[in-house]
C-alpha cells in the first residue's frame, strides 16, 4: 500500500499533491515503452508487431509505428525483447491532437 495511502486514512485526507508535484508512487505505474532504435531491425520490428495485442505497433518499410494511444503498456514487446524496449517512465500522455501520439521509430538497427 502506498506511503500516501496510509497518511491520508491517519490524517483525513485522500488525495496527493497531484499535479503540483509528482507523486512518488507513479514510480511504480506501468508506462508505454520506449524503443531503442540502433537496436531495433525489421526483423525485430516484425516480431514485437506480432506480440502487441492491442495493434499499438505496426511497421512501415523502415520504420516501426507506435500509436501511444492505442499501447496499454502491458510489457509484451518489453519482454519480447528488453535489449531494444525499455520503459519509459511516462503516463502522462495526454495531447492536443490524435496525430501527436503517434510516434514514427527509425529500425536503425543491423540484421544479426
Ligand atoms: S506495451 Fe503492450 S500494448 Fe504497448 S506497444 Fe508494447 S505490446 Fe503493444
Amino acid at each position: 500500500m502506498p506511503l500516501w495511502t496510509l497518511r491520508g486514512l491517519r490524517r483525513g485526507v485522500v488525495t496527493t499533491r497531484y499535479p503540483a508535484r509528482p507523486d512518488p508512487s507513479a514510480r511504480l505505474l506501468p508506462s508505454p515503452p520506449a524503443f531503442r532504435p540502433d537496436v531495433l531491425t525489421p526483423g525485430l520490428a516484425d516480431r514485437l508487431v506480432a506480440v502487441c495485442p492491442s495493434r499499438a505497433l505496426a511497421r512501415d518499410a523502415d520504420v516501426l509505428v507506435f500509436d501511444v494511444g492505442a499501447c496499454t503498456a502491458c510489457g509484451r514487446c518489453r519482454a519480447e525483447a528488453p535489449q531494444a524496449v525499455g520503459d519509459s517512465g511516462e503516463f502522462e500522455l495526454a495531447a492536443t491532437a490524435r496525430a501527436h501520439l503517434i510516434k514514427r521509430i527509425p529500425l536503425a538497427g543491423r540484421p544479426a
